[in-house]
């Protein structure tokens, strides 16, 4: 899976980059997006740029071996944790690294995210895990999240934040989105006595939707 272009994986990377700091799933600089493109190659976000200001021009491509291909910055410092999602999961054609409070609370704590609404298992395929903790920028950081996202949407990046998989740019903002949505409502029900996990039944016919559409 994969954009249908060069121009596609650009404008869409670049489009969510944007999008993912408006709606508050990063700070600052932080975070970072790529997308497959036709020619096997990925166009990911440069390291450290303000996304307010990042232009078309800013982003890079590199090859499956993290070497530049096209571009004049340096790739994302993540550029790793991003290429090991491509090389373990061939139907992945995203991958969006994030900073959201709430999910970062969680991997903070080291407490996975339990499928407790409906959405959040369809989209994001049921419990979401913390990874084995790696520092950032490391190949470690890509190992322990390839181990947690076989089957699943999204993970926590031990005491660092979160990287979600999936289709496209947009679809994996959208999982980004709902991971964070559903750590904070999760957190207010704590506060409220726990959370209520949904029923193991319908977390498993949820999760057969999660597959089909990862899959599809
Ligand atoms: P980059 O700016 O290098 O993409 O790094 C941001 C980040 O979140 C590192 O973990
Ligand atoms: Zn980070």
């Amino acid at each position: 899976m994969g954009a249908r272009s060069v121009e596609d994986a650009h404008n869409a990377v670049l489009a969510t980059a944007k999008e993912l700091l408006a709606k508050g799933l990063v700070e600052g600089t932080a975070g970072n997006v790529s997308a497959r493109m036709p020619d096997g190659n990925i166009c990911i976000t440069p390291s450290s740029v303000d996304y307010r200001t990042m232009a078309l021009e800013d982003l890079v491509v590199i090859d499956t071996s993290g070497e530049v291909v096209t571009g004049t910055r340096a790739p994302s410092s993540e550029k790793s944790l991003h290429l090991a999602c491509y090389e373990a999961f061939e139907e992945v054609g995203s991958v969006i690294h994030s900073h959201p409070v709430h999910a970062t609370v969680f991997a903070v704590a080291r407490l996975p995210i339990p499928a407790c609404i409906d959405e959040f298992t369809v989209y994001v395929g049921g419990e979401v895990a913390v990874t084995e903790y790696a520092p950032s920028g490391t190949h470690d950081v890509g190992k322990a999240a390839v181990a947690c996202l076989a089957d699943r949407g999204a993970a926590l990046l031990a005491n660092h934040g979160m990287v979600a998989v999936g289709k496209d740019p947009a679809d994996v903002l959208h999982v980004t989105a709902c991971v964070e949505r559903t750590a904070e409502i999760v957190l207010g029900a704590i506060a409220l006595g726990g959370a209520v996990p949904l029923p193991e039944k319908v977390n498993r016919n949820f999760k057969g939707v999660y597959e089909y559409l990862r899959n599809n």
